[in-house]
């Protein structure tokens, strides 16, 4: 092997939050890692509200103790129907403490939550070898994935995790096709200072165009969602501070007391992705590389928390068979692990979307009804809640 060739058992591509945890989760289970990607994430002033199971998980192989000062808890969520509707749902706030929970969740900044578990792959050196440069091309014999950077370094491993974001050129080159859809909604994104308290609590406003949602982020501090369509979220990412602060006041309800802008803005156009299959040719997917969807109820990067634990499960269990992990086997038996969770969240967040956007009133009935049954009815609550936070119908590997 020349200088410039590296080997590892696993290779995972891109350093966004999926593969930076895919990295730390398959070193913990006994796996060398490559990963490669560039040094920098993009420019990103989202926030990333992570449930308890997926902090917890991430805690159990090291991965949140740097993130978790720099996060906020989750201990209340607000449902407001803001629509002007003839059929509304009732307000609902479902409490962490119902279930027993210190909180549903953490929210933190996304550069916060790249650059902690940044320092951990770093600390974990002996395990991973990080490869600050983009893969230029991946190409897949019988036994083995090859990693070709930009400047010409190659990367062999047994299995490849692509973890390079929707537009995956790795899982294009294992052959494994995607469906794409957009709606006609584009959400703002930033911070705001309020001068009044959020109590921990989030709050989703749901209105013709969307949900707009507050979530905590610092003390008198909460991390906005603003969906709405494309043409308005533009204009009002254009407004002036300070106009733009009186605007967002007036949509939360004053709610929060007096708003001002804490943050730059940036806009997100509104799409999903789910791929054919999150396995194939010595590949796997993990994270927005295998689906993605608009941000509501914050399931996305949750839900690719849980493709990571799955994995690393699967791996480790590989390891200790001695199998080949970018073996048929190993590839479909996380393939199918994964299947149900991702087809039931991809569909349920297509569903409650397109739900709001709707004028049909029997939609707006049913919802109406769900979240009525939801306030009054002690074992739906739970079960809502619990649902929320993990799959409870169809639990994966
Ligand atoms: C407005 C908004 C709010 C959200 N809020 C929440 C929330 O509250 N809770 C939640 O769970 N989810 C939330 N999500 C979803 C969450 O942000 C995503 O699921 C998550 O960021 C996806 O992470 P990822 O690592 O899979 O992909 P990405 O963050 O897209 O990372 C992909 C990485 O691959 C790298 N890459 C690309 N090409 C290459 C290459 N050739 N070589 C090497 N590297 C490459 C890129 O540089 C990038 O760093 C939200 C999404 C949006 C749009």
């Amino acid at each position: 092997m020349s200088e410039t060739t590296h080997d590892a058992e696993i290779v995972v591509v891109g350093a966004g939050p999926a593969g930076l945890i895919a990295a730390l989760a398959l070193a913990d289970a006994g796996a060398s890692v490559a990963l490669v990607a560039p040094p920098a994430p993009p420019v990103d002033y989202r926030t990333t509200a992570l449930f308890s199971n997926s902090v917890e998980a991430m805690d159990a192989f090291g991965a949140w103790a740097t993130a978790a000062p720099k996060a906020a808890p989750l201990k209340t969520m607000r449902l407001v129907d803001a629509t002007r509707r003839l059929i509304r749902a009732p307000e609902i706030a479902f409490h962490a403490s119902e279930l027993g929970l210190e909180a549903f969740g953490w929210n933190i900044a996304n550069h916060d939550l790249t650059a902690a578990l940044g320092d951990v792959v770093a600390a974990r050196s002996d395990r991973i070898l990080r490869i600050t440069e983009a893969a230029a091309s991946t190409s897949i014999s019988e036994g083995r994935v090859t990693v070709t950077t930009v400047s010409g370094r190659r990367v062999t491993a047994r299995l490849a995790v692509a973890a390079d974001g929707r537009g995956s050129k790795v899982r294009e080159a294992a052959g494994i096709p995607v469906r794409t859809w957009s709606y006609p909604q584009t959400a703002l994104v930033l911070n705001l200072d309020h001068t009044a308290p959020h109590y921990d609590a989030s709050t989703e406003f749901h209105t013709e165009t969307g949900p707009f949602t507050l979530v905590p982020l610092k003390e008198r501090q909460s991390s906005l969602v603003c969906i709405e369509k494309p043409a308005v979220a533009e204009r009002l990412a254009a407004m002036e501070d300070d106009a733009l602060a009186l605007e967002l006041e007036r949509r939360a309800r004053s709610l929060l007391g007096r708003f001002k802008v804490a943050s730059p803005r940036q806009t997100w156009p509104m799409s999903s992705l789910k791929a054919e299959t999150l396995g194939r040719n010595r590949t796997v997917l993990v994270g927005e590389t295998g689906h993605a969807f608009p941000p509501i109820t914050a399931q996305g990067l949750n839900l690719g928390v849980r493709d990571v634990v799955a994995l690393a499960a699967i791996v480790r269990r590989a390891r200790g068979l001695n199998e080949d992990l970018g073996g048929v086997a190993v590839v479909d038996r996380y393939a199918s692990a994964r299947r149900a969770d991702v087809t039931t969240r991809t569909i349920g967040v297509d569903l409650l979307n397109r739900s709001l956007l709707t004028d049909f009133l029997p939609v707006q009935l049913g919802r109406a009804l769900v979240l009525q049954l939801a306030r009054d009815i002690n074992p739906i609550r739970r079960f809502l809640m619990k649902e929320g936070l993990r799959p409870q119908l169809f639990e994966s590997a």
